[in-house]
């Protein structure tokens, strides 16, 4: 039996899980396949100015916190590539590929000038670029540079025909000598697996214009506008000319709850900024219960104009506009303005590595590629192997909220499985042998922890 959690994904569910683990004294191994911790909202996360998203009224983890926790062990570029054994008991195999850059890395960007590889950087939705050696954004975590081998012209083992990232490398902190990769293994009693979502890029790219005109954007493309670790340091820029846009038509694909988080989140952010002409273009509303309305009444509030209806065109036009055209259902003629911006949503699905981790973990997934809960004891974290339960996007798709709660309750089930546990404040030496659960200080009863659990359910249910 160990005292240690695995949590696979370091994106707002896995931050989270980690996050309350380790603050009850639970060691945690957080596994990330990408150099960064953050997933989708990466770049929100890093940035440690905003803890509360205010559009879905929750606190969002940060990594900074995870950074300051010494329960939490983070290891990126990595992948879990085996498990083995039973609930309370298992053994984790990690491959972890190379950075090949050392913590002694300065961030100086020296080898990023010297660098001359390019590629659209993929943590900015590809609105700016990187060098093949780069960091994703400024405040990212792990701070030090990265190496994408696909793109580096040395690209290990092979004969070394680039240099100039280690000769202007002032504090030795690029080693191309190490192995491209290392196996590590961990004993761990539970795992929560939070792998999320993926974002296409444009689906019907002729349907909303897309590629015309820079200022038509997907959702994603203006998170990173938005975001305060972005290339235009939060405030909102046409990418046409870099002025501030007046008027946004902000077109959804789909009406479910989880677009509507996304709209809710973005249009707020537009309002915040003085953007006062924001048009929100809608499908019917889907029957998705009292928190649904709940997210209209959010974006309504915030002074944005909510049209159900359908886009039909939008045309770059003179100045830098855009002319739009489309269907109100509520007049019986098309509508044509003119905008400075549109951004449309675009589908989610399923991460395509969960097929793979699915395997590796001998879980189950429910046909539309996301893992199968709600499984006997664990609820709605619970797969089909006990001991492993899963939080947020990776069992379907969940706004801010649903995912925070569903984290937490994760982390509570995963507890179960854990029998040596450190005092609450996470700092202090483990206390083995304990068969209790410790929360806030307090040694929990069974009926505690059960009615715990429970209000977490009662809370992830409730409006
Ligand atoms: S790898 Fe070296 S040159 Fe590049 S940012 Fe880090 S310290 Fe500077
Ligand atoms: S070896 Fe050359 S191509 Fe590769 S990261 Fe360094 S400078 Fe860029």
């Amino acid at each position: 039996m160990t005292d240690s959690v695995l949590v696979i994904g370091a994106g707002v569910a896995g931050m989270r899980a980690a996050l309350d683990l380790a603050r009850h004294g639970i060691a945690v191994v957080l596994v990330e396949r990408e150099p960064v911790l953050g997933g989708v909202m990466a770049s929100r996360l890093c940035d440690d100015e905003e803890t509360f998203d205010f559009a879905h009224g929750v606190e969002v983890p940060k990594v900074t916190q995870i950074a300051a926790q010494k329960n939490i062990e983070v290891l990126t570029m990595s992948d879990v590539v085996e498990l083995n054994g039973t609930a309370g008991s298992f053994t984790a195999t990690i491959r972890q590929r190379s950075r090949f850059v050392t913590d002694a890395c300065t961030q100086c960007r020296h080898c990023h000038t010297a660098c001359p590889q390019v590629a659209p950087n993929q943590f900015q939705a590809g609105v700016t670029l990187r060098k093949a050696i780069y960091t994703p954004f400024r405040g990212a975590f792990p701070a030090s540079y990265v190496i994408d081998v696909d793109t580096c012209l040395n690209k290990p083992p092979n004969y070394l025909p680039c240099q100039r990232c280690v000769e202007v490398c002032d504090d030795k902190a690029i080693h191309f000598e190490v192995p491209l990769e290392r196996k590590l293994t961990r004993e761990i009693g539970a795992v929560v697996l939070a792998t999320g979502f993926a974002v296409e890029g444009s689906n019907e790219p002729d349907k909303y214009g897309y590629g015309l005109h820079p200022d038509i954007m997907t959702y994603m493309e203006l998170e990173q506008l938005i975001a305060p670790t972005g290339p235009s340091g939060g405030f909102v820029e046409k990418l046409s000319n870099s002025s501030s846009p007046v008027s946004v038509l902000y077109v959804m694909d789909d009406a479910s709850r989880f677009a509507a988080g996304c709209a809710a989140a973005q249009c707020d952010k537009l309002i915040s900024q003085d953007i006062n002409n924001v048009v929100v273009l809608h499908p019917p509303k889907t029957n998705e219960g009292d928190r649904f309305t709940e997210f209209w009444r959010r974006v309504a509030k915030r002074d944005c104009v909510l049209v159900e209806g359908q886009l039909e065109r939008v045309t770059p036009v003179e100045d830098e506009q855009l002319r739009v055209r489309y269907k109100d259902v509520t007049q019986p003629l098309s509508t044509t303005e003119n905008y400075d911006m549109v951004v449309f949503t675009t589908r989610a699905t399923a991460s395509p590595r969960f097929e793979e981790v699915a395997r590796t973990l001998h879980i189950e997934h429910n046909g539309s590629g996301f893992v199968k809960a709600g499984q006997a004891i664990g609820g709605v974290n619970a797969t089909t192997q006990p001991g492993i339960y899963v939080a947020g996007c990776a069992s379907g798709l969940k706004d801010v909220t649903e995912t925070i709660a569903e984290s937490k309750s994760a982390a509570i089930h995963s507890m179960r499985h854990v029998t040596v546990r450190a005092p609450a404040n996470g700092n202090e030496p483990a206390i083995s042998g304990h068969t209790g659960l410790m929360i806030d200080g307090k040694w929990q009863t069974d009926d505690q922890i059960r009615q715990r659990i429970e209000s977490v359910l009662i809370n992830l249910l409730q409006p």
